[in-house]
């Protein structure tokens, strides 16, 4: 190919790009049936032949497009997912065109530096340990299995076991506590990591999904302790200024999940929810939720930088670097510089800006409640995040309700379960989201109730 067509071929990228873009305000959230049918076109039989890449890429423009979910708009209240600010997404196309494998600063001078520095803001922002190690992963996921293993491999040293060298086998006994809320993805960083399920200890939690800390089970020098910054459904966080000290004074590692939830930090208004926080050893969150950075953007923090680079070494007789280098910090080896949507939003919205998308994301959550509430549709948490939890008294229509709405694909939101009754769940997490979108949220849930 030459680099005309190659160009050309970017530039078409970027027009049915910028199409997509203007439509996210009025296309539907889900897409319809129709839609998902002909999905069905992008694949067939696998080609013999090569073909013309405009082509492809007019296939997935029009097949695919039609079948993505806009999730990158201002109508999508499901999960928290968050859409992607501009800034992020300009320095991520940018990005791309240099495609570098960001592991060391030999392998990209400009990656390892902008991760570093990324590093460092992020601390400064979330008001974390400044000597904190900062690895950037694909997602809180795989940043909680990176960080529990480093945990676990810290505990073990301190009772004189090295599990780098001496393996599982015949090793101290590590129990691990979590809250009976804990997410799913925390459990299955656990199930890879060969804690099981019948040896993690389920802490009670009280009616906003905090673990009730009269209520904390026994916690020793080999346990490792998972609390929440923002818990899936209530937004809620544990107690972490009357936990954390107790739990530290006996030895144990406590790491916080703070997918979402941790960006209270950076709010003024909000900060105080995650007092104590920065007294844990170890943090996990996402960029690609609350900071609103594409996919894939997360990060483990681990307040003993070293133990952090000494449980995800990575060196090579042909291939050693820092000891920070990213590569020797994750999970990964050849990697995408996580950390750049991180970089590129922190430093174009600057304390200010983050501040105040963080409240935007609560204000909004209130407004969204306040008038779900008008409808005479229960809600069955405080709201003190983003996250709104509702449901009619009857389950029935709860359900058809929740059909109901997301057939209309106006909006978008999901079902949950709280204390056992399905529940649906209003999540803001999307820049795009404004007051008029809410009142618009209102009113498609106005011609259901
Ligand atoms: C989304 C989420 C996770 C997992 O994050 P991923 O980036 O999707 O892997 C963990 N904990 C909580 C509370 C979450 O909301």
């Amino acid at each position: 190919m030459k680099t005309e067509q190659e160009l050309a071929l970017l530039a078409d990228a970027d027009a049915r790009a910028a199409r997509y873009l203007e439509s996210v305000e009025t296309r539907r959230v889900f897409p319809d049936k129709y839609a998902i049918a002909d999905l069905e076109q992008l694949g067939g039989v696998f080609p013999e032949t090569s073909s013309d890449p405009s082509h492809t890429l007019e296939l997935l423009d029009v097949v695919g497009g039609a079948g993505a979910v806009t999730s990158n708009g201002p109508n999508y209240y499901g999960f928290v997912i968050g859409a992607t600010l501009p800034v992020a997404a300009a320095s991520d196309r940018l990005a791309a065109a240099w495609d570098q494998s960001a592991s060391s600063h030999l392998n990209s001078p400009a990656m390892a530096k902008i991760e570093k520095i990324a590093g460092g803001w992020l601390l400064d922002v979330l008001d974390l340990p400044r000597e904190a190690g900062v690895g950037f992963g694909t997602s809180a996921t795989a940043c909680g299995v990176s960080v529990l293993a480093t945990a676990r491999a810290g505990l073990l040293e301190k009772l004189g076991w090295d599990i780098a060298q001496q393996g599982l086998a015949g090793a101290p006994l590590i129990r691990v506590v979590v809250p009976e809320t804990v997410h799913v993805t925390v459990k299955k960083a656990l199930k890879l990591l060969g804690f099981g399920m019948q040896n993690v200890i389920f802490a009670p939690v009280d009616d906003h999904g905090r673990i009730l800390p009269e209520q904390l089970p026994d916690i020793d020098a080999q346990t490792i302790l998972c609390l929440q910054a923002g818990e899936v459904n209530t937004g809620e966080f544990d107690l972490f200024d009357q936990i954390i000290p107790a739990a530290k004074a006996k030895g144990a590692w406590v790491h916080v999940d703070g997918a979402f939830g941790i960006w209270a930090r950076a709010s003024k208004q909000k900060k105080h929810l995650t007092k104590g926080i920065e007294l844990a050893d170890s943090w996990t969150t996402d960029g690609h939720k609350w900071l609103n950075t594409p996919f894939d953007s997360a990060v483990a923090i681990c307040r003993d930088k070293s133990l952090l680079s000494r449980t995800l070494n990575a060196d090579a007789v042909y291939s050693s670097a820092e000891d920070d280098a990213q590569k020797n910090i994750t999970l990964e080896f050849s990697r995408k510089a996580r950390g750049l949507g991180f970089w590129a939003v922190l430093r174009s919205l600057g304390r200010e800006g983050v501040d105040a998308l963080v409240d935007q994301y609560c204000d909004l959550a209130l407004e969204a409640a306040a008038g779900i509430r008008d409808l005479g549709i229960t809600v069955h948490n405080r709201v003190v995040l983003n996250q709104v939890l509702c449901s009619f008294e009857d389950e029935v229509k709860t359900k058809d309700f929740l059909a109901a709405v997301q057939a209309d694909g106006e909006v978008w939101f999901g079902a949950s379960v709280w204390k056992g009754k399905p529940v649906f769940r209003i999540s803001v997490s999307s820049w795009r989201t404004q007051s008029r979108h809410i009142q618009g949220l209102i009113k498609a849930m106005s011609k259901h109730a």
